[in-house]
């Protein structure tokens, strides 16, 4: 792949990550020529350009070294490091960033007596994070089936396609309005700065220097 001479951040096109993210971003003094609906926003002032993508490409992005960094949950992130035929080494996380907070949950039908991991044994768990939840299963030594679907996992277990589901958890309005309630967590998430485990040693190198050391400023002020 040519090198390139401009840092290139990848973020959410649209959705809960785009706004806070941009927010975070400017208060770093960058600014961007807004064109949001196109595939890149130009960095005006500094030599970074963002790259709008579905969130759940960007880890693969980094991997690939279509970008240099990605703002992205720790849930994607971790994720892809149970995805198989990954292109490249393990990706770092750089800055948690203290938006987008979420959990990765086991939630189970509101009438179910969930007391520990074990009870799942022999049942159907929905989610559309296999790789966490095998993990997580394997460390509990819990032999449960894992039905992976890309949306919708909540009402898989009204839909009798699963027993219970692995998903992403908020304020639990969700839960409660298919009759699930949260019952153990396997991940804490927030936005993360993610990017290689080590950085290039070019211009970009410094650029990300520069970028991490306005970001901890801005993260001490909002502390
Ligand atoms: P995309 O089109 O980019 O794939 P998406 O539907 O996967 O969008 P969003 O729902 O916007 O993504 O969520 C993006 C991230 O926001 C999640 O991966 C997670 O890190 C975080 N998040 C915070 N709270 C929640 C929540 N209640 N439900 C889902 N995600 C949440
Ligand atoms: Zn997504």
């Amino acid at each position: 792949m040519k090198p390139r001479d401009r840092l290139r951040i990848a973020m959410q096109k649209s959705g809960r990550l785009t706004e806070p993210a941009l927010d975070l971003l400017n208060r770093c003094g960058l600014t961007f020529r807004q064109s949001r609906d196109k595939l890149f926003l130009f960095g005006e002032g500094e030599p970074v350009d963002l790259l709008l993508v579905r969130d759940d490409d960007i880890p693969g992005l980094i991997a690939q070294g279509v970008c240099d960094l990605g703002i992205v949950g720790r849930n994607v992130l971790s994720e892809y490091s149970f995805t198989d035929g990954r292109e490249a080494g393990p990706l770092a996380e750089w800055r948690s960033l203290g938006f987008g907070r979420c959990r990765l949950s086991i939630a189970v039908p509101q009438e179910m007596n969930y007391e520990q991991p074990q009870q799942l044994a022999g049942l159907r768990i929905a989610t559309s994070y296999p790789g966490l939840l095998r993990d997580w299963l394997r460390n509990q030594g819990v032999d449960a089936g894992v039905v992976t679907l890309a949306g919708s996992v909540e009402i898989a277990p009204r839909l009798g396609t699963a027993d219970l589901i692995c998903d992403l958890v908020q304020s639990g309005g969700t839960l409660v309005a298919n009759q699930l309630r949260e019952a153990d967590v396997l991940l804490e998430s927030e936005a993360v700065l993610a990017g290689p485990r080590t950085l290039p040693t070019d211009e970009r190198g410094d650029m990300i220097e520069l970028l991490l050391k306005r970001l901890d400023g801005v993260m001490q002020v909002r502390e």
